[in-house]
């Protein structure tokens, strides 16, 4: 019998890599795991952490302003960036010592190093002049910003150098408009940053429901941020003749002057340089591996998890991943990960939440729909003064009557969606939501109290009874 060094060896220590060799090595596997950059991966260290950190911070000059309805005087606040990135990357290093810690007393060997294969059995870490065999490898190298070819793209920064700048700018262009640049929108804005945000389609956030994005573009706008659609940029070149910054020009003969501009254009998946080809793995149109339903890549002993495979790239997906990967590999019980109905949210002021489908991808794919939602002034915001819309949406398959998607855009969207995801998933129908009793007030009573199917409105008439739909408070307030 061959014998290996390790009985798996992982390369890359993020959401999925530490995951899995924590998990594997609990099951009695001998692991060794290679991190190039720092433990923790893309989610600790550059991405789902420290962006919600930051997204706490922005929200406080919109909480200052709102207080004042309710009676409070506060005196002119003061915010320093310095404070905030430092406090920030203390936790930052606080999490990735206990990622490190916790792979450490699992048993697992942990490399400070890139790693690519070697041979199929092989990996080499190169910065350690270190070669190990294993009898299983998992790759679990993830992802990095996507820069599309554009001149002056040695200009731009990317999400990674926006969690380090050392000054706040006072102007930024972000260019996307997924979820990371809305985040980022968001961030900047609420922190007192001129933003536009430009985007070469028709509207933000492609793939979400139509309601979801055309009001999520609406309450951005009234929070200051400037929303370019259907702009194609051509170029990004420093302004040397003006105060600093880069000018931004479009294809349409305009330009834009900003301190900063910020690509957010999506990301691919990090297997350039692994080796990958030359042991016999098939990659994807965007070089993602090719796997399985059990992870499986295209050579029998190699798996793939999270990212880098271009599946559903979110933390808790690579997490899953991981561990059925383990289940399959180490318990010998194969074990898919379910990618249906995954709830997901987009950390913007106003929150969006959503799971399952938008109302375009449900009337493609059911016979009939039917569609149930609700615009209001969230009841915060009556003594607020805010003029901020909620929607709450359900998309219900109207043969089995099942809740087939849940649409939130408002405070607090991705706590509901989270909880909300539960009852989806197990197949809820609306009459299971209509005979749930409303928690009463809250926004998320409007989901349980939602009566009346929304059809298209045909005149300006039926707008206007939409518009006017829903009380925000769920149902009616009597006192
Ligand atoms: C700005 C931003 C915000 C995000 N926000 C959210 C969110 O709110 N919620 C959510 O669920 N997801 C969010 N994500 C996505 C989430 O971070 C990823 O889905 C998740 O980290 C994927 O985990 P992974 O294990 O596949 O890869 P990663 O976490 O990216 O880990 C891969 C690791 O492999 C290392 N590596 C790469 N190549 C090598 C090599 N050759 N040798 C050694 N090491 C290597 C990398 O340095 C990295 O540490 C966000 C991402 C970004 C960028």
């Amino acid at each position: 019998m061959t014998s290996y060094d390790y009985d798996l060896f992982v390369i890359g220590a993020g959401s999925g890599g530490v995951r899995a060799a924590r998990v594997a090595a609990s099951m009695g596997a001998k692991v060794g795991i290679a991190e190039e950059f720092r433990v923790g991966g893309t989610c600790v260290i550059r991405g789902c952490v420290p962006k919600k950190l930051l997204v706490y911070a922005s929200k406080f000059s919109g909480m200052v302003e709102d207080a004042q309805g309710f009676g409070w005087t506060i005196p002119e606040p003061s915010f320093s960036w310095q404070t905030l990135i430092k406090n920030k990357d203390r936790e930052i290093d606080r999490l990735n010592a206990i990622y490190l810690r916790n792979l450490k007393g699992s048993g697992v060997e942990v490399f400070e190093s890139r790693a690519v294969l070697d041979t199929p059995h092989s990996v080499k870490l190169a910065e350690l002049d270190k070669t190990f065999s294993a009898k299983n490898i998992l790759i679990a190298t993830g992802g990095a910003p996507f820069i599309p070819k554009v001149a002056g793209a040695e200009h731009i920064i990317t999400s990674n150098e926006a969690l380090h700048l050392e000054e706040l700018p006072e102007s930024i262009a972000i260019v996307g408009a997924g979820y990371i640049a809305l985040e980022f929108a968001t961030i900047f804005a609420g922190l007192g940053v001129k933003v536009s945000v430009l985007y070469r389609g028709p509207q933000i956030l492609r793939g979400f429901d139509s309601d979801v994005r055309d009001t999520l573009a609406v309450e951005l706008t009234k929070r200051g941020i400037d929303i370019r659609c259907n702009t194609d940029i051509v170029s990004i070149a420093p302004d040397n003749a003006g105060a600093g910054g880069y000018v931004v020009d479009f294809k349409d003969g305009d330009s834009l002057h900003k301190q900063l501009v910020m690509y957010a254009t999506g990301r691919v998946p990090n297997t350039q340089g692994l080796g990958l080809e030359n042991a016999g793995i098939d990659l994807g149109w965007n070089g993602h591996v090719v796997v399985d339903e059990f992870s499986r890549t295209s050579v029998e002993h190699i798996y793939s998890v999270g990212d880098v495979t271009d599946r559903v790239n979110l933390t808790p997906v690579a997490i899953a991943e991981a561990m059925s990967f383990c289940e399959t590999v180490y318990n010998d019980n194969p074990t898919r990960v379910d990618h249906e109905f995954i709830a997901t949210a987009v950390f913007t002021e106003p929150e969006v939440g959503t799971i399952g489908m938008g109302e375009e991808e449900a009337r493609e794919k059911c016979r009939t729909v039917d569609i149930y939602k609700s615009r209001f002034r969230p009841m915060f915001h009556t003594l607020s003064g805010r003029d901020e819309q909620m929607l709450m949406k359900l998309v219900v398959d109207g043969d089995s009557n099942k809740v087939v998607g849940c649409h939130i855009v408002g405070p607090d969207a991705a706590e509901m969606v989270q909880i909300a995801a539960i009852s989806i998933r197990m197949g809820a129908t609306k009459a299971d939501f209509d005979a749930t009793m409303a928690l009463h007030p809250c926004a998320a009573e409007e989901l349980v109290t939602m009566r009346e199917k929304w059809t298209p409105p045909e005149d300006e008439g039926n707008q206007q009874a939409e518009k006017s739909q829903g009380s925000g408070f769920g149902i009616e307030f009597s006192g």
